[in-house]
């Protein structure tokens, strides 16, 4: 079948993408310095520190330089970011413009979702999200969200984005599934190409649909897999975590897994270890979505982390969702410590109005992670992608750069 067309320039679409990068430019070009003070490049932008009294003995430059380093700079990987939920606010504006619609004020007004970690809260996050997705019609509306949060993470130092999206969902504005994927699989290719970002795409079943059709969409995804922009890079599954019975999905992750695809369904967030426990024994994911809860048992923690399962924390999504009562309650200390391998995503900024950096940001103000921890979770993060080895290393020596 022919591939699809990119975006028409002609298009009030258009207007999405340019927020995101005119966004995206104005993160990367805004110098803090002066050039007559500027040192090397990765010192640029780093935030200039008051002047302090004469009488203050000098700090060693480790503690001096504990806290300053810009964390939008830190190179890093994004593993948990949901298609329309990638959205900034501005970016689904234009949408709803471009079809003339007008969005309800819950989605475009400066109050992040919030809601209690119950069945009911669930239905409401849900139901805002569909109508969201609403807007999303059409190849130029679905080339916008991947060209828009691709354009975002370049500038929040996104190295490699593993975008997630269920095809079935946007199957019939574009003829049917299978076009569904390929116009985000060529978009990721250019968006790639235009931001620097590595766009790898985890195509996920949803809780909510039969089994059987997450057997077909893992054949789907197993004719696309791959590992570098452009490619599935993984299968997922998503939705309501209550819904469904765990085990009925172990084939369509046997289909995946046979095709090279890595698992990496959503478990313990909404439910609590022994949930996480049938989602490790009959899925047997290479990265857990959420899987804040296994903090909850030491064992089962153990476990995970001696099978290398990867933690994609979303520190944001946890308190907005309810799981946990504020971010000072998200174990993500606890998780580190235990030595699990975690990686930092945002979930779904559309509706939490925090994107990747942010939750960066929040380990080191709120939950008080030094830039060597820092660098750590974002070292997590580059090896627990799905790149391939040789950009692995690339990005670390970035990381390492960065710290220096
Ligand atoms: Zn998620």
């Amino acid at each position: 079948m022919p591939r699809p067309m990119p975006i028409d320039p002609k298009l009030g679409i258009n207007a999405a993408v340019r927020e995101a990068t005119e966004a995206a430019e104005r993160g990367r070009d805004v110098p803090e310095e002066t050039s007559d003070q500027a040192g090397a490049s990765s010192k640029k932008r780093r935030k200039r520190k008051p002047k302090e009294p004469e009488d203050t003995p000098p700090r060693p430059p480790m503690v001096r330089d504990a806290q300053s380093r810009d964390l939008a700079l830190l190179p890093k990987a994004h593993l948990h970011l949901h298609f329309t939920g990638s959205l900034s606010v501005a970016a689904l504006v234009a949408l709803a413009d471009a079809d003339h619609e007008r969005l309800p004020e819950e989605l475009t007004d400066a109050q992040a979702f919030s809601a209690p970690a119950t069945t009911k809260g669930w239905f409401r996050f849900q139901r805002l999200y569909n109508i969201a997705r609403h807007f999303v019609r059409g190849e130029a509306a679905m080339r916008a969200v991947v060209a828009n949060a691709a354009s975002l993470d370049a500038a929040d130092g996104s190295r490699r984005l593993e975008l997630q999206i269920d095809p079935t969902n946007y199957a019939n504005s574009v003829g049917g599934i299978i076009n569904a994927l390929e116009i985000v699989l060529d978009e990721a290719t250019s968006s790639s190409q235009r931001t620097g970002v590595q766009v790898g795409v985890i195509v996920a079943a949803s809780r909510l649909r039969h089994p059987i059709e997450a057997r077909t969409l893992a054949r789907l995804a197993a004719r696309y897999a791959g590992t570098g922009p452009g490619s599935v890079v993984g299968f997922g599954l998503s939705n309501d975590e209550w819904a469904g019975d765990t085990p009925a999905w172990e084939g369509a992750f046997r289909i995946a897994r046979n095709a090279g695809l890595p698992g990496v369904p959503h478990g313990g967030e909404m439910r609590g270890p022994d949930h996480v426990s049938t989602v490790l024994a009959s899925l047997q994911p290479a990265r857990l979505g959420h899987g804040i809860r296994a903090s909850e048992d030491d064992r089962l923690l153990e476990m995970l982390v001696e099978q290398n399962v990867t933690f994609e924390v979303c520190p944001s999504s946890n308190v907005h969702l309810g799981v946990y009562p504020n971010l000072e309650a998200v174990p993500l200390r606890k998780l580190v410590s235990a030595g699990a391998t975690v990686a930092l995503g945002a979930d779904d900024p559309l509706l939490f109005l925090s994107r990747l950096n942010d939750q960066y940001v929040i380990a080191r103000e709120i939950l008080g992670f030094n830039d060597e921890e820092l660098a750590h979770l974002a070292r997590s993060s580059i090896r627990a992608s799905f790149a391939s080895d040789e950009d692995k290393a690339g990005w670390l020596a970035e990381i390492d750069a960065w710290l220096e």
